[in-house]
Order: structure tokens, then C-alpha cells, then sequence
């Protein structure tokens, strides 16, 4: 599944909103326990009243949602890419991640010690961008040592990484991340084995109090100033308000929302935001047995979209019956849809399309 890593500077509530959100009553009305992996790692998962739509009308036995996993990554501090802190341990969580989710402190309160001393999110945001950018640069440096021998031997791979590093290089010596560099399609696959930490995609969660939950504050604004410039997304949620959130049932939790003039809770915007940001769309499986949402990148063909699922429904893949959502439900079902002739037979350059109801035929 896909990993989101929660980074920040101390006290700025990151263990309280991986806390409310794995414990969420919308991970929790799932058919699956929230899961605890490690005291730091949560699944949770992915929010889409669509599923119980499609299930309510297939009678389907179980609902089986998509499923994200966030990291509480700790530990991240100035001088971290030096060894302060936790030092090299958070780097290595990040590396994992698929993108980051990075929380920072846009309320006030003087009881809770702000390590900077100050209330500056934007300011917070390069510090931890200069920590993951040394960390990178060394990284960096280190790696283009090792291949050097390699490259002498003429390994085409070896001179690739040797190539985008010297990019990467470049950019961060310039002060920008590597996450500014257009990679072109090619590529794509050995930049991302690089693994490099800012060349992940960042979703900046400002962090507010909870009477600026639905609107944001000055400073939230300042951060999605700063997002937009650098083509990152931004979430403005209370991590207080996720807190009180997580411990009521659904019904509870609607009437909370709506009183404090919130249409939905900050999981759901986190996750959606978190999709948008990593190009993730949800396509269905439906039937009495069950009904159960995957998430694929946009632009995958049916045959790697079956691929989720399992690799043999990749490799014999035959054709996809495809149905959109919204003709599923306008047919009440997969009959009615045949009937209203919405019914589509697809092959192997069919690009799946966000909700679409999908049945695979493959050789096995
Ligand atoms: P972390 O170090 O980033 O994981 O921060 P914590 O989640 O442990 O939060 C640090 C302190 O800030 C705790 O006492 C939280 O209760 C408090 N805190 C977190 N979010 C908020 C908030 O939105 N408003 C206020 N006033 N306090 C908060």
C-alpha cells in the first residue's frame, strides 16, 4: 500500500494527529481493525462512500475499503542530518515513504514549548527542508564515490544513477529540492530507486487551533502561499479537534463536524489530499461476495490495474467488462447497466478511469 510519512518539528502535534487519525471512527467502521504495525506505523482506511453504495446495491457480503498506511516519523530536529536527534533512523523511515506529510504549528499556545521559540510555520518548513536537504546532498556525495568504480567498467545502470545524482546535485547546491527537477518518463523508475528525500511529494498539514479548523489562520495562509509556489499541496486540520473526533461513533462525530462548520473530518481531507498529491485514484470490484476498493495510479492500463490485484492477472490478462460508478448506480446493478447498454468490454490499452466497477477475465 501507499505510505505516507508524518514529519515535523517537535511539538507541533504530530503523535496527536496519528493518533486521532488511527483511531478514527472511520477506520474503525471499516471491516478491518485499525492495525497497529509498529507503535509508529497505522493503516487506515481510505474514506469513499462510493464502496457502500456499490456494496448496499450487490448485496455484497463484505466491504473491503483501500487501505493507506501513515508513519508518526519522530525525531526530526535541526542538526538532524548531522546525527542530532534521532539522526539517521528518521531518514531511513523517510526513505520508505511515498510521500510526506509534513506538520506544522500554526497555533498559539504558551503552555506548549515551541522548540524555535517562536509561532513560524513557514520558517519551520525550511528548517526541516535544509535537515532533508544535507541529508540528501550527503547521501549524494557518498553514492557518486561508490559508483565511480562501476562507471569505469562501463555499467549503463551505473552511469544512469551517476547522471541523475549530478542533477540532483546540482539542484540542491542551488538551494532547491530535488523534487524541483522534471524527470522525463524513462527515468522515472531509476530516480525513484534513489530514493531521495526531497524528492518525495509533500503535503504541508498546518496545524491550527481548533476555532480556525474550517478557515484557516493568517499563518495557514502563509504556508499555502509557500505550498503553491513550490507545487506541494496543503491541509489546514485541528489535530485537537481529530483527537476529540477519534473518540466518538459516527453518528456523534457527524454532529460534532457540523457544529463546529466542518463538513468532513480531517482524515478524509488528509487522505484525499494525500491521492491528489501522489496522482492515486480508486477503481471497484464488485459482487455478493464482496466489494472492495483498489488504488492505482492515474493513466494505469486495465492489465497493470488487474496487476494490483495479483500478478497473474497482469500477465494473462485477457479483457476488463467495465462499468463507470455513476451507471452502476443509475442501473441499480450490474443487470441494469447491461440492460442500459453501459456495459463495456475493454482490452489491453483500456486506461482505467477513477470509480470505474471493473471484472478481469485472465488465463490462470
Ligand atoms: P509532536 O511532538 O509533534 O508529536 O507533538 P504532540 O502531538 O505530542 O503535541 C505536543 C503538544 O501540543 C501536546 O501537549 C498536544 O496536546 C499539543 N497540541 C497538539 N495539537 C494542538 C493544537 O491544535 N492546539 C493546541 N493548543 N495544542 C495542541
Amino acid at each position: 500500500g501507499f505510505r505516507m510519512g508524518i514529519v515535523g518539528l517537535p511539538n507541533v502535534g504530530k503523535s496527536t494527529l496519528f493518533n486521532a487519525l488511527t483511531r478514527t471512527a472511520a477506520a474503525q467502521a471499516a471491516n478491518f481493525p485499525f492495525c497497529t504495525i509498529e507503535p509508529n506505523v497505522g493503516e487506515v482506511a481510505v474514506p469513499d462512500a462510493r464502496l457502500d453504495t456499490l456494496a448496499e446495491i450487490a448485496g455484497s457480503k463484505q466491504v473491503i475499503p483501500a487501505r493507506m498506511t501513515f508513519v508518526d516519523i519522530a525525531g526530526l530536529v535541526r542538526g538532524a542530518s548531522r546525527g542530532e536527534g534521532l539522526g539517521n533512523q528518521f531518514l531511513a523511515n523517510i526513505r520508505e515513504c511515498d510521500a510526506i506529510a509534513h506538520v506544522l504549528r500554526c497555533f498559539e499556545d504558551g503552555d506548549i514549548t515551541h522548540v524555535e521559540g517562536r509561532i513560524d510555520p513557514v520558517a519551520d518548513a525550511e528548517t526541516i527542508e535544509t535537515e532533508l536537504m544535507l541529508a540528501d546532498m550527503d547521501s549524494i556525495e557518498r553514492r557518486l564515490a561508490n559508483l565511480s568504480r562501476k562507471l569505469k567498467g562501463g555499467d549503463k545502470e551505473a552511469a544512469d544513477q551517476d547522471r541523475l545524482l549530478r542533477l540532483a546535485q546540482t539542484a540542491l547546491n542551488e538551494g532547491r529540492p530535488a523534487r524541483t527537477i522534471a524527470v522525463s518518463e524513462d527515468d522515472q523508475k531509476a530516480w525513484r530507486m534513489l530514493q531521495l528525500l526531497t524528492a518525495k511529494p509533500v503535503l504541508y498539514v498546518c496545524n491550527v487551533e481548533e476555532s480556525a479548523a474550517a478557515e484557516g489562520n493568517g499563518e495557514s495562509a502563509r504556508v499555502a502561499e509557500m505550498a503553491a509556489r513550490q507545487g506541494a499541496g496543503t491541509v489546514v486540520i485541528s489535530a485537537r479537534i481529530e483527537e476529540e473526533i477519534s473518540q466518538l461513533d459516527a453518528e456523534e462525530s457527524a454532529m460534532f463536524l457540523s457544529e463546529m462548520g466542518l463538513e468532513e473530518a480531517g482524515l478524509d481531507r488528509l487522505i484525499r489530499a494525500g491521492y491528489e498529491l501522489l496522482g492515486l485514484q480508486t477503481y471497484f470490484t464488485v459482487g455478493p461476495k464482496e466489494a472492495r476498493a483498489w488504488t492505482i495510479h492515474k493513466g494505469m492500463l486495465a492489465p497493470q490495474a488487474a496487476g494490483v490485484i495479483h500478478g497473474d492477472f497482469e500477465k494473462g490478462f485477457i479483457r476488463a467488462e467495465t462499468v463507470a460508478y455513476a451507471d452502476y448506480v443509475a442501473g441499480k446493478g450490474e443487470a441494469g447497466a447491461k440492460e442500459a447498454g453501459k456495459f463495456r468490454v475493454e482490452g489491453k490499452t483500456y486506461e482505467v478511469k477513477d470509480g470505474d466497477v471493473l471484472h478481469f477475465l485472465f488465463n490462470g
